[in-house]
């Protein structure tokens, strides 16, 4: 006997849920997850039309999925206003595996015998520094410039950057989500010197704000932050770069592969696409990107502007480079570490704990993450720091 759920019944428990600060996999609208559940067992057409089946007994080949891809796609491409000389890739293997797929599909750009050259990284905190380590096992690697004297909480200034004359590519985390710096604008490269192709690491405020693609060669991003579900990897790679994969860069991971079977090469991840373009479509109801960046600004202010006013807690990032998406805070009696955590979860208020090689708190506020979320977040804190003075 199948018990079905009722939206209305789904959607009544799901709106009272507690604030999610997880850093990812992270929260997810409610409305979105609600639709999910609704569509489970018996998937609709946009005429709501039900097909007998859910998406994850699809035939990835089928016209349903088809259909259900090629909405994802077009929607991302507005949403991010993805040039149409870019090619928009579905993959798997997550942000880490990237590390792997970018040099083994760039590193030998421009080369006349097709052997890998340098890479350039620029390291400002965990998330490059695992990069330029696993670039090393395809490529040369040259650290151009690196935040780690200073505790990974400043920007080093592109104009200090020192590139390699003839690099392959130049890397760049854009967003460190464990130590919480970002770069509020992309670097020119060519204003630079370099006329080498920008990859930039964007997994964690990917659709947060708007992109620069003037700037970008190559754009990764692991979707369990801001796009969706684990299991899906986003990679949006301008079309010159395709097609200069080392000999031994594994087929299923080759761009120009990729690109050339729209992502169905194998079997992509089918659910987590779906479930990627039903918050496409809540992006677009939200009034786009443009209308997320505003929102993220709001929340990431009126945290930032609680610790900056409070003798209790404090945030290490320098002000010119703090991220919108992953804000890392510290109580400065550490004492009461336990004791916040416990209070926050009481107040339904998850995931708070600080990353272990950084320590104390931190609050991911992703896309998904309301403004009354952090409204909460600050009330309670506001509410601890009363208590525990
Ligand atoms: C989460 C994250 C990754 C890692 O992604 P996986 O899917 O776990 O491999 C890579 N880069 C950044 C910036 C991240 O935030």
């Amino acid at each position: 006997m199948t018990r079905v759920l009722q939206p209305y019944f789904i959607l009544k428990n799901v709106m009272q849920r507690p604030y999610n600060f997880s850093a990812g996999p992270a929260t997810i609208a409610p409305e979105v997850l609600a639709q999910a559940a609704d569509e489970m067992l018996d998937w609709p057409d946009a005429s709501g039309k039900r097909c007998g089946m859910g998406v994850m007994e699809m035939s990835h080949r089928g016209k349903e999925f088809q259909s259900i891809y090629e909405h994802a796609e077009a929607d991302l491409r507005e949403l991010l206003s993805v040039p149409s000389h870019f090619n928009i890739l579905f993959m798997q293997g997550g942000g880490l595996a990237e590390n792997a797929f970018v040099p083994l599909n760039l590193c030998a750009l421009g080369s006349t015998d097709g052997t890998a050259g340098t890479a350039d990284f620029v390291v400002t905190g965990s998330w490059s520094d695992k990069s330029q380590n696993e670039a090393r096992k395809y490529c040369q690697v040259n650290i151009a410039a690196t935040n780690a004297a200073d505790g990974h909480t400043g920007m080093p200034e592109p104009s200090t950057w020192k590139l390699t004359k003839g690099a392959r590519y130049v890397h760049l985390c854009t967003n460190e989500t464990i130590h919480g710096v970002e770069y509020q604008t992309l670097p020119d490269l060519k204003a630079l010197g370099s006329s080498a192709p920008l990859v930039i690491d964007f997994s964690s405020h990917v659709a947060s704000r708007r992109v620069d693609w003037s700037r970008v060669g190559l754009a990764f991003a692991g979707a369990q932050k801001n796009l969706g579900p684990a299991g899906l990897t986003l990679v949006v790679v301008r079309q010159d770069l395709l097609g200069h994969a080392l000999p031994i860069c594994p087929s299923a991971f080759n761009y120009k592969t990729v690109a050339d079977n729209q992502s169905m090469f194998n079997t992509p991840p089918t659910f987590a696409i779906y479930m990627a373009g039903l918050i496409f479509k809540w992006l677009k109801r939200q009034g786009g990107i443009a209308a997320m960046e505003q929102r993220n600004m709001a929340k990431a202010q009126l945290l930032y502007d609680t610790l900056d006013t409070s003798a209790f807690y404090f945030n290490k990032v320098h002000p010119a480079c703090r991220s919108r998406m992953n804000v890392p805070f510290f109580l400065r009696d550490e004492s009461l570490n336990d004791a916040f955590l416990a209070g926050a979860k009481a107040a339904n208020l998850l995931q708070l704990k600080g990353h272990k090689s950084v320590g104390g708190m931190r609050a991911s506020i992703y896309n998904a993450m309301p403004l009354e979320g952090v409204q909460a977040l600050v009330d309670y804190m506001r509410e601890f720091e009363r208590t525990h003075r």
